[in-house]
């Protein structure tokens, strides 16, 4: 029997590529649930393909969108179509379900991932903000139930097959590899006059606009400092990160005998998805593209990342040891930074200022030990965030 396979974010890239690889497993899985924004032809599209029981959208009249859409195409299936958080929870904790792939923007998923897991499904992770805003609490109710949270970030993808070598007592750190982003080489100077478009082109990898900027100021590898430490339990000081623009190596682990263990890929979201889903088995795939040239790859250059231009992995240092609300709301506010750039009412080089105004603006928050907590904390930093930035243009 295939399992059922729930996408919260279905219509992103990582929704997308999970739908590619899922095509190549048909024997495995089948689509049981997807969950999308606003998206609706593609929802539609997909809808159409893979013939799921239930399907989420942001809103009730993008789910009258949909039903008129399917309505008028014919689709002749039974399908519930719900809309919103409660939707999500639906989805992801639906009997049809087995395995829940978290893959939407920002902090959407977050209440659906949790509850997925409660529910006791497998989930695969590319959304970080989960672990971020809510690592301890997602993580302790994984373990008290022995769910596995498969990351489908490809630096933790990476740490996940590197850790298999070893036991968790003989790791002395994580290494986390980054690009570096567009700016690796840019002179702090020239930072100010950086352009959205310039942050856009992002040398590697193609994403989202949000993650694209995140790697561009580097909080990104910030955010996944703090994805490792939930996951795997590493303490922040067995957490380092190198340059490596080739984004060949994904990651790395160091054993206490001096052995480093590096995983190698083509820099493909199809991998780690695949590895996620069908993990502990490795299975062949059909997939062209997939197979790393050594030779053509050539030389891997490997660097200290600059913290003076890249301040954020300080400031997600700094949000770590803090604990508390202090990861969400370096999240939250990097979020509304972010949009406020792309928008150009902010600078690229304010970015890591404005998070660390908010994340000192909230460092006698209280303590948060529920969900509740964490969101009522991320919807506060947010205020202020958007405060900050009114009274910069003001
Ligand atoms: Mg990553």
């Amino acid at each position: 029997m295939t399992q059922g396979l729930c996408i919260l974010g279905s219509t992103g890239s990582i929704g997308q590529n999970c739908l590619r690889v899922v095509d190549c497993l048909p024997d495995r899985f089948h689509v049981g649930a997807l969950s999308a924004g606003k998206n609706i032809d593609a929802l539609a599209a997909q809808i159409l393909k893979h013939n799921p029981k239930i399907v989420v959208v942001s809103t009730a009249e993008y789910r009258d969108q949909l039903r008129d859409r399917l309505k008028r195409g014919g689709y002749g299936r039974r399908i519930k179509i719900t809309f919103g958080v409660e939707g999500q929870v639906e989805a992801a904790t639906h009997d049809a379900v087995s395995f829940v792939v978290s893959a939407s923007h920002g902090t959407t998923g977050l209440v659906a991932t949790y509850r997925a897991v409660c529910a006791g499904k497998r989930v695969g992770l590319a959304n970080k903000e989960t672990l971020v805003v809510a690592g301890e609490i997602v993580m302790r109710a994984a373990a008290e139930r022995g769910i596995e949270v498969l990351p489908i970030d490809s630096e933790h993808c990476a740490v996940h097959q590197c850790l298999r070598s070893g036991q968790g007592r003989e790791v002395k750190r994580i290494i986390l590899t980054a690009s570096g982003g567009p700016f690796l080489r840019t002179p702090l100077k020239k930072f100010d006059a950086i352009t959205v478009e310039q942050a856009l082109k992002h040398p590697i990898w193609r994403m989202g606009g949000r993650i694209t900027i995140d790697s561009a100021t580097l909080v990104n590898k910030g955010l996944e400092i703090i994805e490792a430490h939930w996951l795997f339990g590493a303490a922040p000081s067995q957490i380092d990160v190198v340059i490596h623009p080739e984004s060949i190596i994904h990651s790395m682990v160091e054993f206490i005998d001096g052995s480093v263990m590096a995983q190698l890929g083509v820099p493909d979201m199809r991998i780690p998805i695949q590895y996620a889903l069908t993990y502990p088995d490795r299975v062949a795939t059909t997939e062209k593209g997939l197979g790393l040239d050594l030779i053509a790859a050539g030389k891997l250059h490997f660097g200290r990342p600059d913290t003076r231009r890249f301040p954020s992995l300080d400031l997600a240092r700094e949000a770590l040891a803090h604990g508390g609300i202090m990861p969400c709301v370096l999240n939250a506010a990097d979020e509304i930074a972010v949009e406020a750039f792309m928008n150009k009412r902010l600078r690229f080089s304010a970015i890591p200022r404005l998070i660390e105004e908010v994340m000192r603006q909230m460092s006698g928050y209280g303590p948060t030990n529920s969900l509740e907590d964490v969101l009522a904390g991320d919807r506060e930093a947010r205020d202020r965030a958007a405060r900050v930035i009114r009274d910069i243009s003001a």
